[in-house]
């Protein structure tokens, strides 16, 4: 997706992560400013697919360092990433003075370049008086330090997320821990498998530019303000452990980061250091909890692919999504199963490459949901693999002991 869009430098990284290969180039390209609701009024643009509407068509895809005004004075900025998700939405908003932003991009010479040539361009010199970012994830926490340091402005961030930031920066440069080491052992990888991991480890600080000392707190249901209206936090997590989204009622409109995307299901993964997380049963209640406490009627501003209204309908799909690969994956474990074993009923796309480590993380909070739900056991064997297996009376843990 958007690979035309890409400059010609960028088109041959196969989608690789690899952030010490990318070139230094210059991306001199003018960045239009759209006319004032200049998309919202082209109709021809609106799409309809599996209950959700794109005001801007489903396959939208500014070019790289465009911005473009989605709503009043909020303006969507698209970057590009070295990723297999080869973009990030991000968002300006007016305020007074200034500007406010939302998310940043990772930290490599191209996505500062384009930030210099929207500071004189879209932003019109004006200063950045806030930065605010949803989650920790390099593409979107990158350059946070570059810009709060370059305008003296604070980042904005929920405690969690901050922290576990910090922590995994410190990360970089230092020997695998040897608990991962057993961790992926235990999922089911080869020792080629786990040479692999230990060559890629530590790319986390890589891409993340020096993070601030210090950061203003932010937590769910708070309410600031941006340009006279009112903004509230909502956190949600499992793909991240506190991931803010932004929800503007006068506008009726929501940041939601990757904690909502209209086409793609967030990665929501169990990660080394904690190996017994339940981030799918985290995921599933936030999108639950999402679902009641805000309105269905808002535009969805997701980090990747395109703006989209049908926030419960997404939700909805996300839950019955998740729920069906739990029932498919408890039947798959009708004899004992390495993690690794277990792509399957998971996964339609072949994994392999890029992708592994996801998908490992990815099976085995699947895997986790069903233990922590009594369907599912684990059992390691001499060589220190996991073998997981349905539980003798699995699904009659509630009705037997009485817990709700
Ligand atoms: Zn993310």
């Amino acid at each position: 997706m958007g690979k035309e869009n890409a400059p010609e430098r960028y088109k041959n990284t196969g989608g690789r992560c690899t952030f010490d290969a990318i070139p230094e180039v210059s991306y001199d390209r003018g960045v239009p400013i759209r006319k004032k609701n200049n998309m919202l009024k082209a109709p021809e643009n609106v799409e309809r697919a599996k209950g959700l509407t794109y005001p801007f068509g489903m396959k939208w895809q500014p070019e790289f360092g465009q911005v473009t005004e989605v709503a009043d004075g909020v303006y969507m900025l698209r970057m590009w990433l070295p990723f297999g998700l080869d973009h990030i939405n991000l968002w300006l908003l007016e305020d007074g003075d200034g500007w406010t932003i939302v998310d940043t991009c990772v930290d490599m010479p191209d996505s500062r370049k384009i930030w210099e040539q929207v500071f004189e361009g879209p932003m019109a010199g004006k200063p950045i008086k806030r930065v605010i970012v949803t989650h920790m994830h390099p593409d979107h926490v990158g350059l946070a330090g570059w810009l709060t340091r370059r305008f003296g402005c604070a980042l904005w961030m929920s405690r969690t997320e901050f922290l576990m930031c910090r922590t995994l920066v410190s990360d970089t440069g230092k020997d695998v821990p040897e608990d991962a080491i057993t961790f992926y052992r235990a999922a089911g990888n080869d020792e080629d498998a786990l040479e692999r991991y230990r060559e890629r480890f530590g790319g986390f600080g890589k891409a993340v530019s020096k993070m601030p000392d210090s950061f203003r707190r932010i937590v769910d249901r708070e309410v600031f303000e941006v340009n006279g209206r009112y903004w509230q936090v909502i956190t949600g997590s499992g793909h991240s452990p506190e991931h803010s989204c932004l929800y503007c009622p006068g506008l009726k409109l929501i940041i939601s980061g990757d904690q909502v995307i209209s086409r793609i299901s967030s990665n929501v993964s169990v990660f080394p250091t904690e190996p017994e997380g339940n981030p799918l049963d985290d995921w599933l209640r936030s999108c639950a909890r999402l679902r009641e406490i805000l309105p269905d009627n808002l535009l969805v501003l997701p980090s990747h692919q395109q703006p989209f209204y049908g926030l419960h309908t997404r939700l909805t799909h996300l839950i019955e999504g998740h729920e069906r690969a739990l029932s498919q994956l408890f039947d798959h474990l009708d004899e004992p199963r390495r993690a690794i074993d277990c792509f399957g009923p998971l996964f339609k796309r072949t994994i392999s490459g890029d992708n592994f480590q996801l998908a490992i993380g990815e099976t085995l909070a699947h895997l986790n949901c069903l233990i922590g739900r009594r369907m599912v056991m684990k059992e390691r064997n001499e060589k220190g693999v996991d073998f997981y297996s349905q539980r003798p009376n699995a699904g009659d843990f509630e009705t037997e002991t009485g817990l709700v």
